[in-house]
């Protein structure tokens, strides 16, 4: 590889993870969803092309559930299933006639829940417009409520409650956001999910312990959940990127998916049933950065990465995070003038 040019490309990016991620891996599949005047599109950015069908449909051969392997008239099809959640986001990618209604439900109500606590707090600060997405939040004692209009922020607080603090001259404020209890295996799954809905059909017989694992409490051992965070908002539309491995023999997970939005990253690794069979637990290396995008050193300040491991712990208790930002201006009502 020559350094030298590598560098010169990656100005905004971070310099380590993109020589790892530029070594073992080549994107297989990187599309963006772009709004451009109050509709959709999605755009190949390995091709640079628009993919012109309104929607687009990740779809097998043969009209047969991938994650429960039962066919018609056993489980039915009628539902539109929507590749990724739609509170991340999606409005594009489904799945068509590869995931039957009963999975597609399980998953929605087992799995993507935890997910949407995983990052709950970037979800009610983001404005994401997505069914089922944080276009209101409530505190858990009902006294606080944050809702998303016209690209502001408004928040209605009953006196009492300290839900905000406000530093005028600083134009810093500090919100207190309430997390339910989730699982992190059950986020991860969710994503996982993701990951598998979108692999060629080709490959899925190698994944079976991917798809089983779904439905029920195991892991591997190695899994993780990197989440990428972006000082800023709107930052990036929402993005999928499917990264596979270069090199078998290099004890590294096969896949590596991201789903991107605003101002974060998710990403986890997919590891085929052969990767579960030749890495060794003990010694398999955790990575440091997430894929690398262009906005890894953005204008507010570089890109903050949390690793997960899914090896030392599950359940997460209901909790209260505190998150700091800055904003531009402010008004305030109080309850005899309601914001309309
Ligand atoms: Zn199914």
């Amino acid at each position: 590889m020559d350094e030298k040019v590598t560098k010169f490309i990656c100005e905004h990016m971070k310099y380590d993870s993109l020589l790892y991620y530029a070594k073992y891996y080549d994107a297989v599949l990187f599309q963006t969803q772009k709004e451009v005047s109050g509709n959709y599109q999605v755009v190949n950015n390995l091709t640079s092309s628009i993919i012109s069908n309104p929607l687009v449909k990740f779809t097998d051969s043969k009209c047969e559930c991938r994650y429960c392997k039962q066919t018609k008239p056993a489980v039915t099809f009628k539902d539109k299933v929507h590749t990724f959640p739609e509170f991340l986001g999606n409005k594009l990618f489904v799945n068509k006639d590869n995931e039957c209604d009963d999975c597609n439900h399980f998953f929605g109500d087992k799995l993507e829940p935890n997910l949407n606590s995983f990052i709950k707090a970037l979800l009610v600060v983001d404005d994401i417009n997505g069914k089922g997405g944080s276009k209101k939040y409530k505190s858990f004692n009902k006294m606080g409520e944050i809702t998303h209009k016209n690209g502001s922020i408004e928040m209605s607080v009953v006196e009492g409650y300290e839900m905000v603090s406000d530093d005028p001259v600083e134009k810093k404020m500090k919100i207190k956001i309430d997390i339910p209890k989730y699982s992190l295996r059950s986020a991860y799954k969710a994503i996982l999910k993701m990951a598998l809905s979108i692999l060629p059909e080709s490959e899925i017989s190698d994944f079976n312990f991917a798809f089983s694992c779904l439905k029920n409490n195991d892991i591997f051992g190695c899994e993780y959940i990197i989440l990428n965070y972006y000082p800023g908002f709107n930052i990036m539309p929402f993005s999928i990127m499917l990264y596979k491995r270069k090199n078998d023999t290099v004890p590294i997970p096969k896949y590596q998916f991201a789903v991107i939005n605003n101002n974060f990253l998710l990403q986890v690794p997919v590891f085929s049933d052969n990767d579960i069979s030749i890495i060794d637990k003990n010694s398999f290396s955790y990575p440091k950065d997430g894929i690398p995008t262009i906005y890894d050193k953005g204008p507010l300040g570089e890109v903050q990465t949390s690793v997960y491991r899914l090896d030392q712990v599950d359940i997460v208790e209901r909790h209260t995070v505190e998150l700091e930002m800055n904003y531009d201006s402010r008004e305030l009502h109080d309850g005899s003038d309601p914001v309309v």
